[in-house]
């Protein structure tokens, strides 16, 4: 690299820090590293701006799922760009990639499901659901089912609803406010947590009877809507036991309260569908949320998906009734053109297939191999969405202190010899793009593997670890 791409690579990298504010930033760490910054991409591959090269572990942040650099969709970002840049959406006007998209989301999902909602991503398709859900029970006189139910560990998006739906410990820090009243959270169906002498069948008996014991404190007649992640995402990739969210869905039919499933990471073939709510467990939401893979992240696009029941509900009977809730850019020509041809690369290549019948299955289990190295507790997961847990103790579970950060030890090791994975806590996650080939599986489980070893090294030379139970 020439001295004088260097001191710009500097340049850009010293902007970033004294100007960017990101999301999510632990200051302390920010202030002495800034960022790593990204300069292009091409299929599973970003390369950074000092030129340095690395497998994407995690698909951008769970949504670069047709890979980077396809041309399909940057022409069609720059067809409709040309067309119309831009045009609202409110009231009667619309624009021709977002009626078509709109007709080709309701055609993908459950049968009962017609109309959908544009938003900006994932937190505004969340905020519009739960903002739908307040509507509707009105509109159907029932302004006293205005309770919502999540779960511990949830992560549904970061406005101020989102965030207050969300569950977890580490997302609801002291200086900012959530909304309390009229949230309620019940357990995360974590297995690998849950309590010892619990099989699987009596941990799943037990978190549908705490369900149940949550709407009868409450009152059927006060709860609204439940929100779920099909396999909740940031909280850890937790796939629910057998039957969970089958059960906790006809509970939901049974009380007239509605379903509410946050398809935004599971949608767009993470899991081998397009949809995973009725393909992969069997139910048939009145909501689903999804954003990420919509576009593969080509646009920010989200979207909330409705039952005919909703809609219906909601236009008739009130001829003066107006659905007060929109952005500037719901329905984005733009966003929604890229979503169309992404879906059309995942229908076209066969890529949900290729996800359910070979390469998600494989990294699950080449992934699980690393069971093995002795600060892996658990591997977890589904296709192309999965987590290992990282465990100062495999027999007691027990954890690092936080201070140790053992999931960016190992993710740092991993930038080091070439590999993205997220770390969240002592959790190191991956979601990379769906065409991921066989051999860069092998590649990034051969990554993590080493940096897993050197991190194991680094915690006993400064004393946090000792292997000695292990040996
Ligand atoms: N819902 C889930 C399940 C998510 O994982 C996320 C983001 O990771 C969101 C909602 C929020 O999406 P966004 O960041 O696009 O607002």
């Amino acid at each position: 690299m020439m001295d004088i791409e260097r001191d710009k690579a500097r340049e850009i990298w010293l902007k970033d820090k004294q100007h960017f504010l990101h999301p999510w930033t632990h200051f302390e760490s920010f202030k002495k590293a800034g960022s790593l910054v990204i300069e292009s991409g091409a299929g599973c591959y970003v390369h950074d701006i000092n030129g340095n090269r690395y497998l994407d572990g995690i698909g951008g942040l769970w949504c670069v799922n047709v890979g980077y650099g396809r041309e399909e969709i940057i022409e069609a970002i720059a067809h409709q760009a040309r067309d119309l840049a831009f045009y609202n959406p409110f009231t009667d006007t619309t624009n021709i990639p977002a009626s078509l998209l709109a007709e080709r989301l309701a055609n993908l999902a459950p049968e009962n499901i017609d109309h959908v909602f544009f938003s900006l991503g994932g937190s505004t398709a969340i905020d519009t659901a739960f903002r739908l859900i307040q509507f509707y029970q009105n509109c159907r006189g029932k302004p006293e089912k205005r309770h919502m139910i999540s779960r511990r560990e949830a992560y549904h998006g970061s406005t101020y609803i989102a965030m207050s739906l969300g569950g977890k410990k580490g997302d609801r820090v002291p200086e900012f406010e959530y909304k309390t009243d009229a949230i309620h959270h019940i357990s995360c169906p974590n297995l690998y947590r849950r309590p010892n002498h619990m099989s699987e069948v009596q941990f799943c008996d037990s978190l549908v009877q705490e369900f149940e014991n949550k709407i009868a404190e409450i009152g059927p007649q006060n709860v609204a809507a439940f929100f779920a992640e099909p396999i909740m995402g940031a909280g850890g990739v937790i796939v629910p036991p057998e039957g969970y969210l089958a059960r906790l869905w006809e509970i939901c039919r049974t009380n007239d309260i509605l379903f509410v499933a946050d398809e935004v990471v599971t949608a767009f073939g993470r899991l081998g569908e397009i949809f995973a709510s009725q393909s992969v467990f069997g139910i048939k939401p009145d909501i689903i949320t999804c954003a990420k893979g919509l576009t593969s992240g080509y646009q920010p696009l989200g979207a909330t998906l409705l039952s005919k029941e909703i809609y219906d509900t909601i236009s008739s009977d009130n001829p003066d009734r107006v659905f007060a809730h929109g952005f500037t850019y719901s329905g984005h020509p733009v966003a929604c053109a890229a979503a169309l041809e992404n879906i059309d690369i995942l229908e076209r290549e066969k890529i949900c297939q290729y996800v359910r019948d070979d390469a998600g299955p494989y990294f699950i289990e080449k992934l699980s191999e690393l069971k093995d190295l002795p600060i892996v507790g658990d591997v977890r997961g589904m296709h192309f969405m999965a987590c290992i847990e990282n465990v100062a103790d495999k027999e007691t579970k027990a954890l690092f202190p936080d201070s140790v950060d053992v999931g960016k030890m190992i993710s740092d090791h991993a930038e080091k010899l070439g590999l993205i994975v997220r770390p969240i806590g002592h959790l190191n996650i991956l979601s990379p793009p769906l065409v991921m080939t066989r051999e860069q599986i092998d590649f990034a489980v051969d990554a993590l593997r080493e940096s897993i070893l050197r991190t194991v090294e680094d915690l006993s030379k400064s004393g946090d670890y000792s292997s000695k139970a292990y040996v």
